[in-house]
């Protein structure tokens, strides 16, 4: 059945569609009244709805049934990512998405060569938040990413410190990832950083070490950044056992 994704709380209520999924439900998959369809909302609560009337462009749901109510996943983790340049934080955004990352902040370091006014940072969010919608979407997961507001390295620094566990992943690192850590069970938030194209300069990895980051490495092969991202995302998902 389909799945769409709102992006207001469901409750007991009839909802009505408006722009994008109402052209989405009317217009690309053609769908009629007496439709039944999965309805989601970012907290993760999901309803089996119907179609009830439809509008030139607005569709009328009605709640049929509660599938499942907010999911909070065990543990949290999050992203923290050096922007890079052009569409590949778009890239890392949906495949980190799809992998089950839960938060994404995008971070201003001393080699990121983007730079965007606070308006521009602005409409860039709103876009990586839509992108990680539709992978959530897409991939059938439960809850959506939250994409934070591009922050500053020193504000992400500050925001990683209260992580059970902060990994700030560094090419030049004598630890490779797998002898820095053990994953234990109660943990219940990782933090993950990963640098811009150019990578972190030597005082940003001092300074997050001083403040209590586990500086790791991912072998000696020097990966590209959103390849680094995902694989690091999917090597600490597997370990916290969310891959299965
Ligand atoms: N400074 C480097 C490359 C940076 S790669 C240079 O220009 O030569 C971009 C980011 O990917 C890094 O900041 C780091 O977070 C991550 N990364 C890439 N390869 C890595 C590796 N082997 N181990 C750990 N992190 C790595």
């Amino acid at each position: 059945m389909r799945r769409f994704i709102v992006p207001f709380r469901l409750t007991k209520e009839n909802v009505v569609l408006t722009e994008d999924l109402a052209h989405r439900i009317l217009h690309v998959l053609r769908m009629k009244v007496g439709d039944p369809v999965v309805l989601c909302d970012l907290k993760g609560n999901e309803w089996l709805a119907e179609i009830s009337a439809v509008g030139a462009n607005s569709v009328q749901l009605k709640l049929v049934e509660p599938i499942s109510f907010g999911h909070q996943p065990k543990v949290e983790i999050t992203l923290f990512q050096g922007i890079p340049k052009g569409e590949k934080m778009d890239f890392i955004v949906q495949k980190a998405t799809e992998l089950g990352i839960q938060k994404i902040v995008p971070m201003f370091t001393k080699r990121t060569v983007v730079q965007l006014s606070p308006e521009k940072a602005k409409s860039k969010r709103e876009r990586w938040q839509r992108i990680a919608t539709a992978a959530t979407e897409q991939c059938g997961g439960r809850t959506v990413p939250e994409i934070s507001i591009p922050t500053s390295f020193k504000q992400a620094v500050d925001e990683a410190s209260f992580s059970d566990v902060w990994l700030l992943f560094y090419e030049a690192s004598e630890h490779p990832l797998n002898k820095a850590i053990e994953f234990g069970e109660n943990l219940s938030s990782v933090a993950i950083m990963v640098g811009p194209e150019g990578g972190f300069e030597l005082s940003e990895v001092e300074m997050a070490k001083r403040k209590g980051a586990k500086v790791v490495s991912l072998g000696k092969r020097i990966l590209r950044t959103e390849t680094a991202a995902i694989v690091a995302v999917a090597i600490v998902l597997y370990e916290l056992g969310l891959l299965s």
